[in-house]
């Protein structure tokens, strides 16, 4: 099965895909590995729109556990996710990659604020567009951020890198039974509390009808070959 049927992709990539081996923070040598694997899947045919995650920086909840209110520290994971936008916006031009990082809050000293009209521009003129800032509020996560980019940027597909192959019934480093799907469906997603999305991020999936591609990230070269349909993934659909 090929995945070329896709011509608008919403690529999400957690924050911890950029730490590299390192235990915290930005690994730009990684962040160059997934500019290449934005590159050739641009290369391949696809528009992109970028979701970045904050986890190797700062997440809101480790942050609340702390003492810091919620409010403060999700925002602090926000910006988090701005920080990693402009580590891949600048390895992106280093490359000659033409990309547009667009902030769900106004810092017009940093970049362009977020607008779905900008970011569809943006796409057409062949550019990657770098969603930043999350969805911009607090209480929310960047997979929820993801979905409402796909679903505002009338993206085709929401391919989801993980640091496993598709979607498990359980955790396959400790459950040795775990069963892979090569496909599901958003119900049993939910129903089975499979957790590879926020509940609400794939409640936004499947009411716009954009189906999740999980795959792995780490193997290089894999983004393209799952576009191409040759990568191993799952494919998470409505029935
Ligand atoms: N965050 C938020 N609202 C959003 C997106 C992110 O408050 O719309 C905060 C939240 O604190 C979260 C942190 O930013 O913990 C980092 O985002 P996330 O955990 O989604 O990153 P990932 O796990 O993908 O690296």
């Amino acid at each position: 099965m090929s995945n070329n049927k896709y011509k608008r992709i919403l690529l999400k990539i957690s924050g911890e895909v950029l730490m590299g081996s390192q235990p915290y923070g930005i690994d730009l040598a990684t962040v160059g590995r997934v500019a290449d694997e934005v590159a050739a899947l641009q290369k391949a045919g696809a528009q992109v729109a970028l979701v970045i995650g904050g986890g190797n920086i700062f997440r809101g909840l480790a942050g609340a556990a702390k003492g810091i209110d919620r409010v403060s520290a999700d925002h602090m994971g926000i910006m988090a996710t701005v920080m990693n936008a402009l580590a891949m916006e600048g390895v992106l031009a280093s490359r000659g990659v033409g990309a547009r990082m667009l902030s769900a809050i106004a810092m017009p000293t940093v970049c362009e604020t977020y607008s779905a009209a900008k970011g569809i521009y943006h796409l057409e003129q062949g550019r990657v567009v770098i969603c930043a800032a999350g969805t911009g509020l607090p209480f929310f996560t960047t997979d929820t951020g993801a979905a409402l980019r796909a679903a505002e940027l009338k993206c085709d597909a929401l391919f989801k890198g993980t640091s496993v192959d598709g979607v498990y019934s359980a955790d396959p480093k400790t459950d040795k039974s775990a069963k892979r799907y090569d496909k599901v469906t958003f119900g049993e997603i939910l129903t089975k509390d499979l957790r590879i999305m926020d509940p609400a991020a794939i409640a936004l999936a499947r009411d716009n009808n954009i189906p999740v591609v999980v795959f792995s990230i780490r193997e290089p070269g894999n983004v393209a070959k799952v576009f191409d349909g040759t990568g191993l993934y799952t494919i998470v659909e409505k029935e």
